[in-house]
């Protein structure tokens, strides 16, 4: 191991992250290999990020043929790459206009602010997220977060800001009124512990948007693009939001963001209210095009195939470690084990065997591997989740 570099890395770079002790030489498909030469098998994916798994040769030909033409010439021009990508982005989301930024907490300050000025149209001011909800790192999306670590000694955050427990329909009565101007959710919340949204807390939300005319946003950043097996996680739902954002997958390993809106709401910007230098980077929206493609030849039904398979794996595994493991969560690619321990003792024993996974809000173990997985890499996690619930 080079342990030199790690060194260097503690006395180079500000120390915000909580790194493994792996030094990455390259990857491909759903493997990564360190500079010693182990393997390992992906169940993270660069945290929901890489759907096509590593070095997908079509992301890396569209990629290559992109950066030949031009890499980077700003939103003064016109780009076919962008033009093409909201078009699929349209076509897969039914929605009417796509704004491109390059993460997921850029998308969600976007969001605030197309929100706030339809708001001030309607004399709506008011926005509503989530307990357990995961929006970004900048002060809009952690208004819209309640976790202390996130938060601690940062304030004052916006106003007019609420964070309700999720799932909880009579908070949302009691919360919701003609001041509301959004609500924000995950249909499955993914820092939260991979929990997916009650149906019936879905068809509350249904019938106080009609009584008060919010606007539903939805965060697709790590469920959408195919992770759940649908596109995008609200398509499992009898709902249809008003915004969508979206990051992560979508730019297959390259920084990218979108927001997209309904027809009614294409108008609320106006030219020069928002933008951002590199937002729609054309070689990032060549990645997209490759994603999307490949999500159409059959990725996007694998994520939904082997999502059951997976479930059901670990449902078995459920009834075998009952007092261990609590609940299988999720939904196609994006599942959770919910712990009766701390899932960092289960992330490290799968490290143990070469397994790469990570914890989501303490006690449940996130595994959300690339889109391309197959039987074979269930098994392999399953004996090793199985050895490793054995010495725990
Ligand atoms: N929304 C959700 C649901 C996320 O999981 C994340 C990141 O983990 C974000 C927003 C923020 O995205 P980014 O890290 O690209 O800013």
């Amino acid at each position: 191991m080079e342990s030199n570099l790690i060194d260097r890395e503690h006395q180079s770079i500000y120390q915000t992250y909580k790194r493994l002790p792996i030094v990455i030489d390259r990857a491909e498909g759903a493997r990564i290999y360190d500079i010693d030469g182990n393997s390992y098998l992906d169940f993270l994916a660069g945290i929901a990020v890489n759907a096509l798994g590593h070095s997908h040769p079509s992301i890396i030909a569209a990629v290559e043929a992109q950066i030949k033409k031009y890499m980077h010439v700003s939103n003064y021009f016109y780009q076919e790459p962008q033009v093409r990508l909201a078009e699929k982005i349209k076509e897969k989301s039914g929605f009417s206009k796509v704004f491109f930024s390059n993460s997921g907490t850029e998308a969600m300050e976007g969001v605030i602010k197309l929100v706030r000025r339809w708001g001030f149209r309607h004399d709506k001011t008011d926005m509503i997220a989530f307990t357990g909800g995961f929006h970004g790192r900048t002060y809009g999306a952690l208004s819209l977060m309640d976790k202390p670590l996130y938060k601690s000694d940062m304030g004052p955050f916006l106003s007019g800001m609420k964070v309700i427990e999720y799932n909880n329909t009579e908070a949302l009565r009691a919360e919701v009124n003609r001041k509301t101007a959004a609500l924000v959710l995950e249909f499955v919340q993914g820092e939260g512990g991979v929990v997916s949204a009650d149906s019936q807390f879905v068809s509350a939300i249904k019938e106080l948007r009609d009584k008060y005319n919010f606007l539903l946003v939805a965060d697709e950043v790590q469920a959408g693009t195919g992770r759940t097996g649908k596109f995008f996680a609200f398509q499992h739902y009898d709902i249809k939001p008003d915004i969508i954002f979206m990051a992560k997958g979508i730019g297959g390993g390259l920084p990218l963001g979108a927001i997209v809106v309904s027809e009614e709401l294409s108008g609320v910007f106006e030219r020069g209210m928002h933008g951002t230098t590199y937002g729609g980077n054309p070689v990032a929206c060549a990645a997209g095009l490759a994603v999307i493609d490949e999500l159409d030849k059959g990725i996007m039904e694998n994520a939904g195939k082997i999502g059951e398979y997976l479930y059901w794996a670990l449902e078995d595994l459920r009834l075998k470690y009952p007092s261990k493991i609590l609940e299988v969560r999720g939904k196609g690619l994006m599942r959770g084990l919910h712990l009766s321990f701390d899932a960092a003792l289960l992330v490290d024993e799968l490290l143990k065997r070469r397994i790469i996974a990570n914890a989501a809000s303490g006690t449940t173990l996130r595994l959300v591997p690339p889109l391309i997985i197959g039987k074979q890499e269930v098994d392999e996690l399953l004996t090793a989740l199985s050895e490793s619930l054995k010495v725990i």
